[in-house]
């Protein structure tokens, strides 16, 4: 048996694999050369300029036709784009909204910067959403939820749709890192009310920052508009709607998407079936090879594996300790793999726990509510135990079959010599 990396033998690989940014480390020629054409244009903002390039647009009108829904509006970033789907329902003062009790700060944060106050749902073994604690938390107040397929792994979103029904709330899908995952054959992010977006660099495809929100309801697509245009509803005539309803007017934010973003976003998002297509394919090798080689071995639960994106294997052990103790001799081999967000809920984040804000009097969470809003550390209690013993290893576009190859081998031989899935 050979000797592990952490005890001093040769670790498995000699280098790192492809750094994790799936669309940066596909960046080539086409974003150079549609930027670069923006720029000669002389033309970098999305509703006017001497020459006009349209990539902005463009983008969103690649959206829609590749999505299977109705519009597509691009914004800054996917926090910006959540508090867009918000705006765009009506989400403010003295509201809450459900959000998974595993999922990245800026999904609670945009809630409180709605000015409404985030609830945290439970997670099942696919770490995403538990539709069946959804009636835990949700009271009168609840006006929306949000779900997030965490690292490219579908929710299930049919007991959430139906949930929602029943009570005549929204569902808003927080695609941020699992741009391409499908449930039952749609595209999440068409499935609720509004998806979101996030094309920063972590994400699946990327401008550096952006996102954008979808839909398929008119109204709300015009509310977005304006939410994210300082409340003003430019280039009317692109969505038909003729005579605007001024009496709906409300002031907004600057959340314009620039062309130079928008030009680079458009050649990203062509390559997002090659990225998805390299990532599944490896993603399923892997997961076939260790499946055969380490029977005992338990991945994290998928409510739609056609439709995951296979952008990060989640492998679940039966402690913390073994999780950290596998990621410590793992990343020795030279694979990288890591436990989110240090483990934690994302209500464990002290501005979320201590329901801390930049406002007097601590708006919003200073509404009466009938059902007063608390955060305690074991309220969602499989979140708290699920999290710190799943491990992510990212699975890279430009993976190479070797390099595969050398992943199957890494966690093969840590096994072998740590029984990390005894
Ligand atoms: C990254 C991320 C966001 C925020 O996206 P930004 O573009 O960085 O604002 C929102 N939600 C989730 C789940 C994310 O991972």
């Amino acid at each position: 048996m050979s000797k592990l990396a952490i005890d001093g033998g040769a670790p498995v690989r000699g280098a790192p694999l492809p750094p994790n940014y799936p669309g940066a480390v596909v960046y080539g020629k086409e974003e150079a050369d549609f930027a670069s054409k923006v720029i000669y244009s002389q033309s970098p903002f999305r509703y006017y300029g001497p020459n006009l390039q349209g990539a902005v647009e463009a983008l969103e009108n690649a959206m829609t036709s590749d999505l299977g829904a109705a519009y597509a509006l691009a914004v800054t970033s996917g926090t910006a784009a959540l508090i867009v789907a918000m705006k765009a329902l009506g989400i403010g003062y003295g509201d809450k909204v459900i959000v998974p009790a595993n999922t990245f700060l800026a999904t609670p944060g945009a809630v409180v910067c709605c000015n409404a106050v985030p609830v945290y749902c439970d997670v099942d073994d696919s770490l995403n959403i538990d539709p069946t604690d959804l009636e835990r938390v949700y009271d009168e107040d609840v006006k929306a939820i949000i779900v997030v397929p965490i690292l490219g792994n579908p929710v299930d979103m049919d007991p959430i749709v139906a949930f929602a029904k029943s009570k005549h709330i929204a569902v808003i899908e927080d695609m941020a890192q699992s741009c391409g995952v499908r449930y039952k054959g749609r595209y999440a992010g068409t499935i609720g009310d509004i998806g979101t977006f996030s094309f920063q660099m972590n994400k699946i495809v990327t401008s550096g920052e952006g996102g954008a929100v979808v839909t398929n309801d008119k109204k709300l697509l015009e509310r977005a508009i304006r939410y994210h245009d300082q409340g003003i509803l430019r280039h009317r005539d692109r969505y038909g709607i003729d005579s605007p309803d001024e009496t709906f007017a409300f002031s907004g934010q600057n959340y314009r998407m620039s062309e130079i973003s928008g030009a680079v976003m458009l050649e990203q998002w062509k390559k997002l079936p090659d990225i998805v297509g390299t990532m599944k394919r490896h993603h399923d090798r892997i997961a076939a090879a260790l499946r055969s080689e380490i029977p005992e071995i338990r991945f994290r639960s998928c409510p739609d594996p056609e439709g995951a994106i296979g952008s990060n294997l989640g492998i679940v052990f039966a402690t913390s300790e073994a999780a950290a103790l596998f990621n410590k001799a793992l990343n020795a081999e030279n694979v990288q793999s890591y436990v989110l967000y240090g483990g934690k809920p994302v209500y464990m984040n002290p501005s979320l726990f201590h329901m801390r804000t930049a406002e007097k009097d601590n708006f919003p969470y200073n509404y009466p509510f009938k059902r007063p809003v608390t955060v305690t550390a074991n309220m969602c209690p499989r979140a708290v135990d699920l999290i710190p013993r799943t491990a992510y290893i990212p699975i890279s576009p430009i993976l190479t079959d070797r390099d595969a190859s050398d992943i199957i081998e890494a966690v093969v031989k840590v096994h072998r010599a740590l029984r990390v899935f005894a």
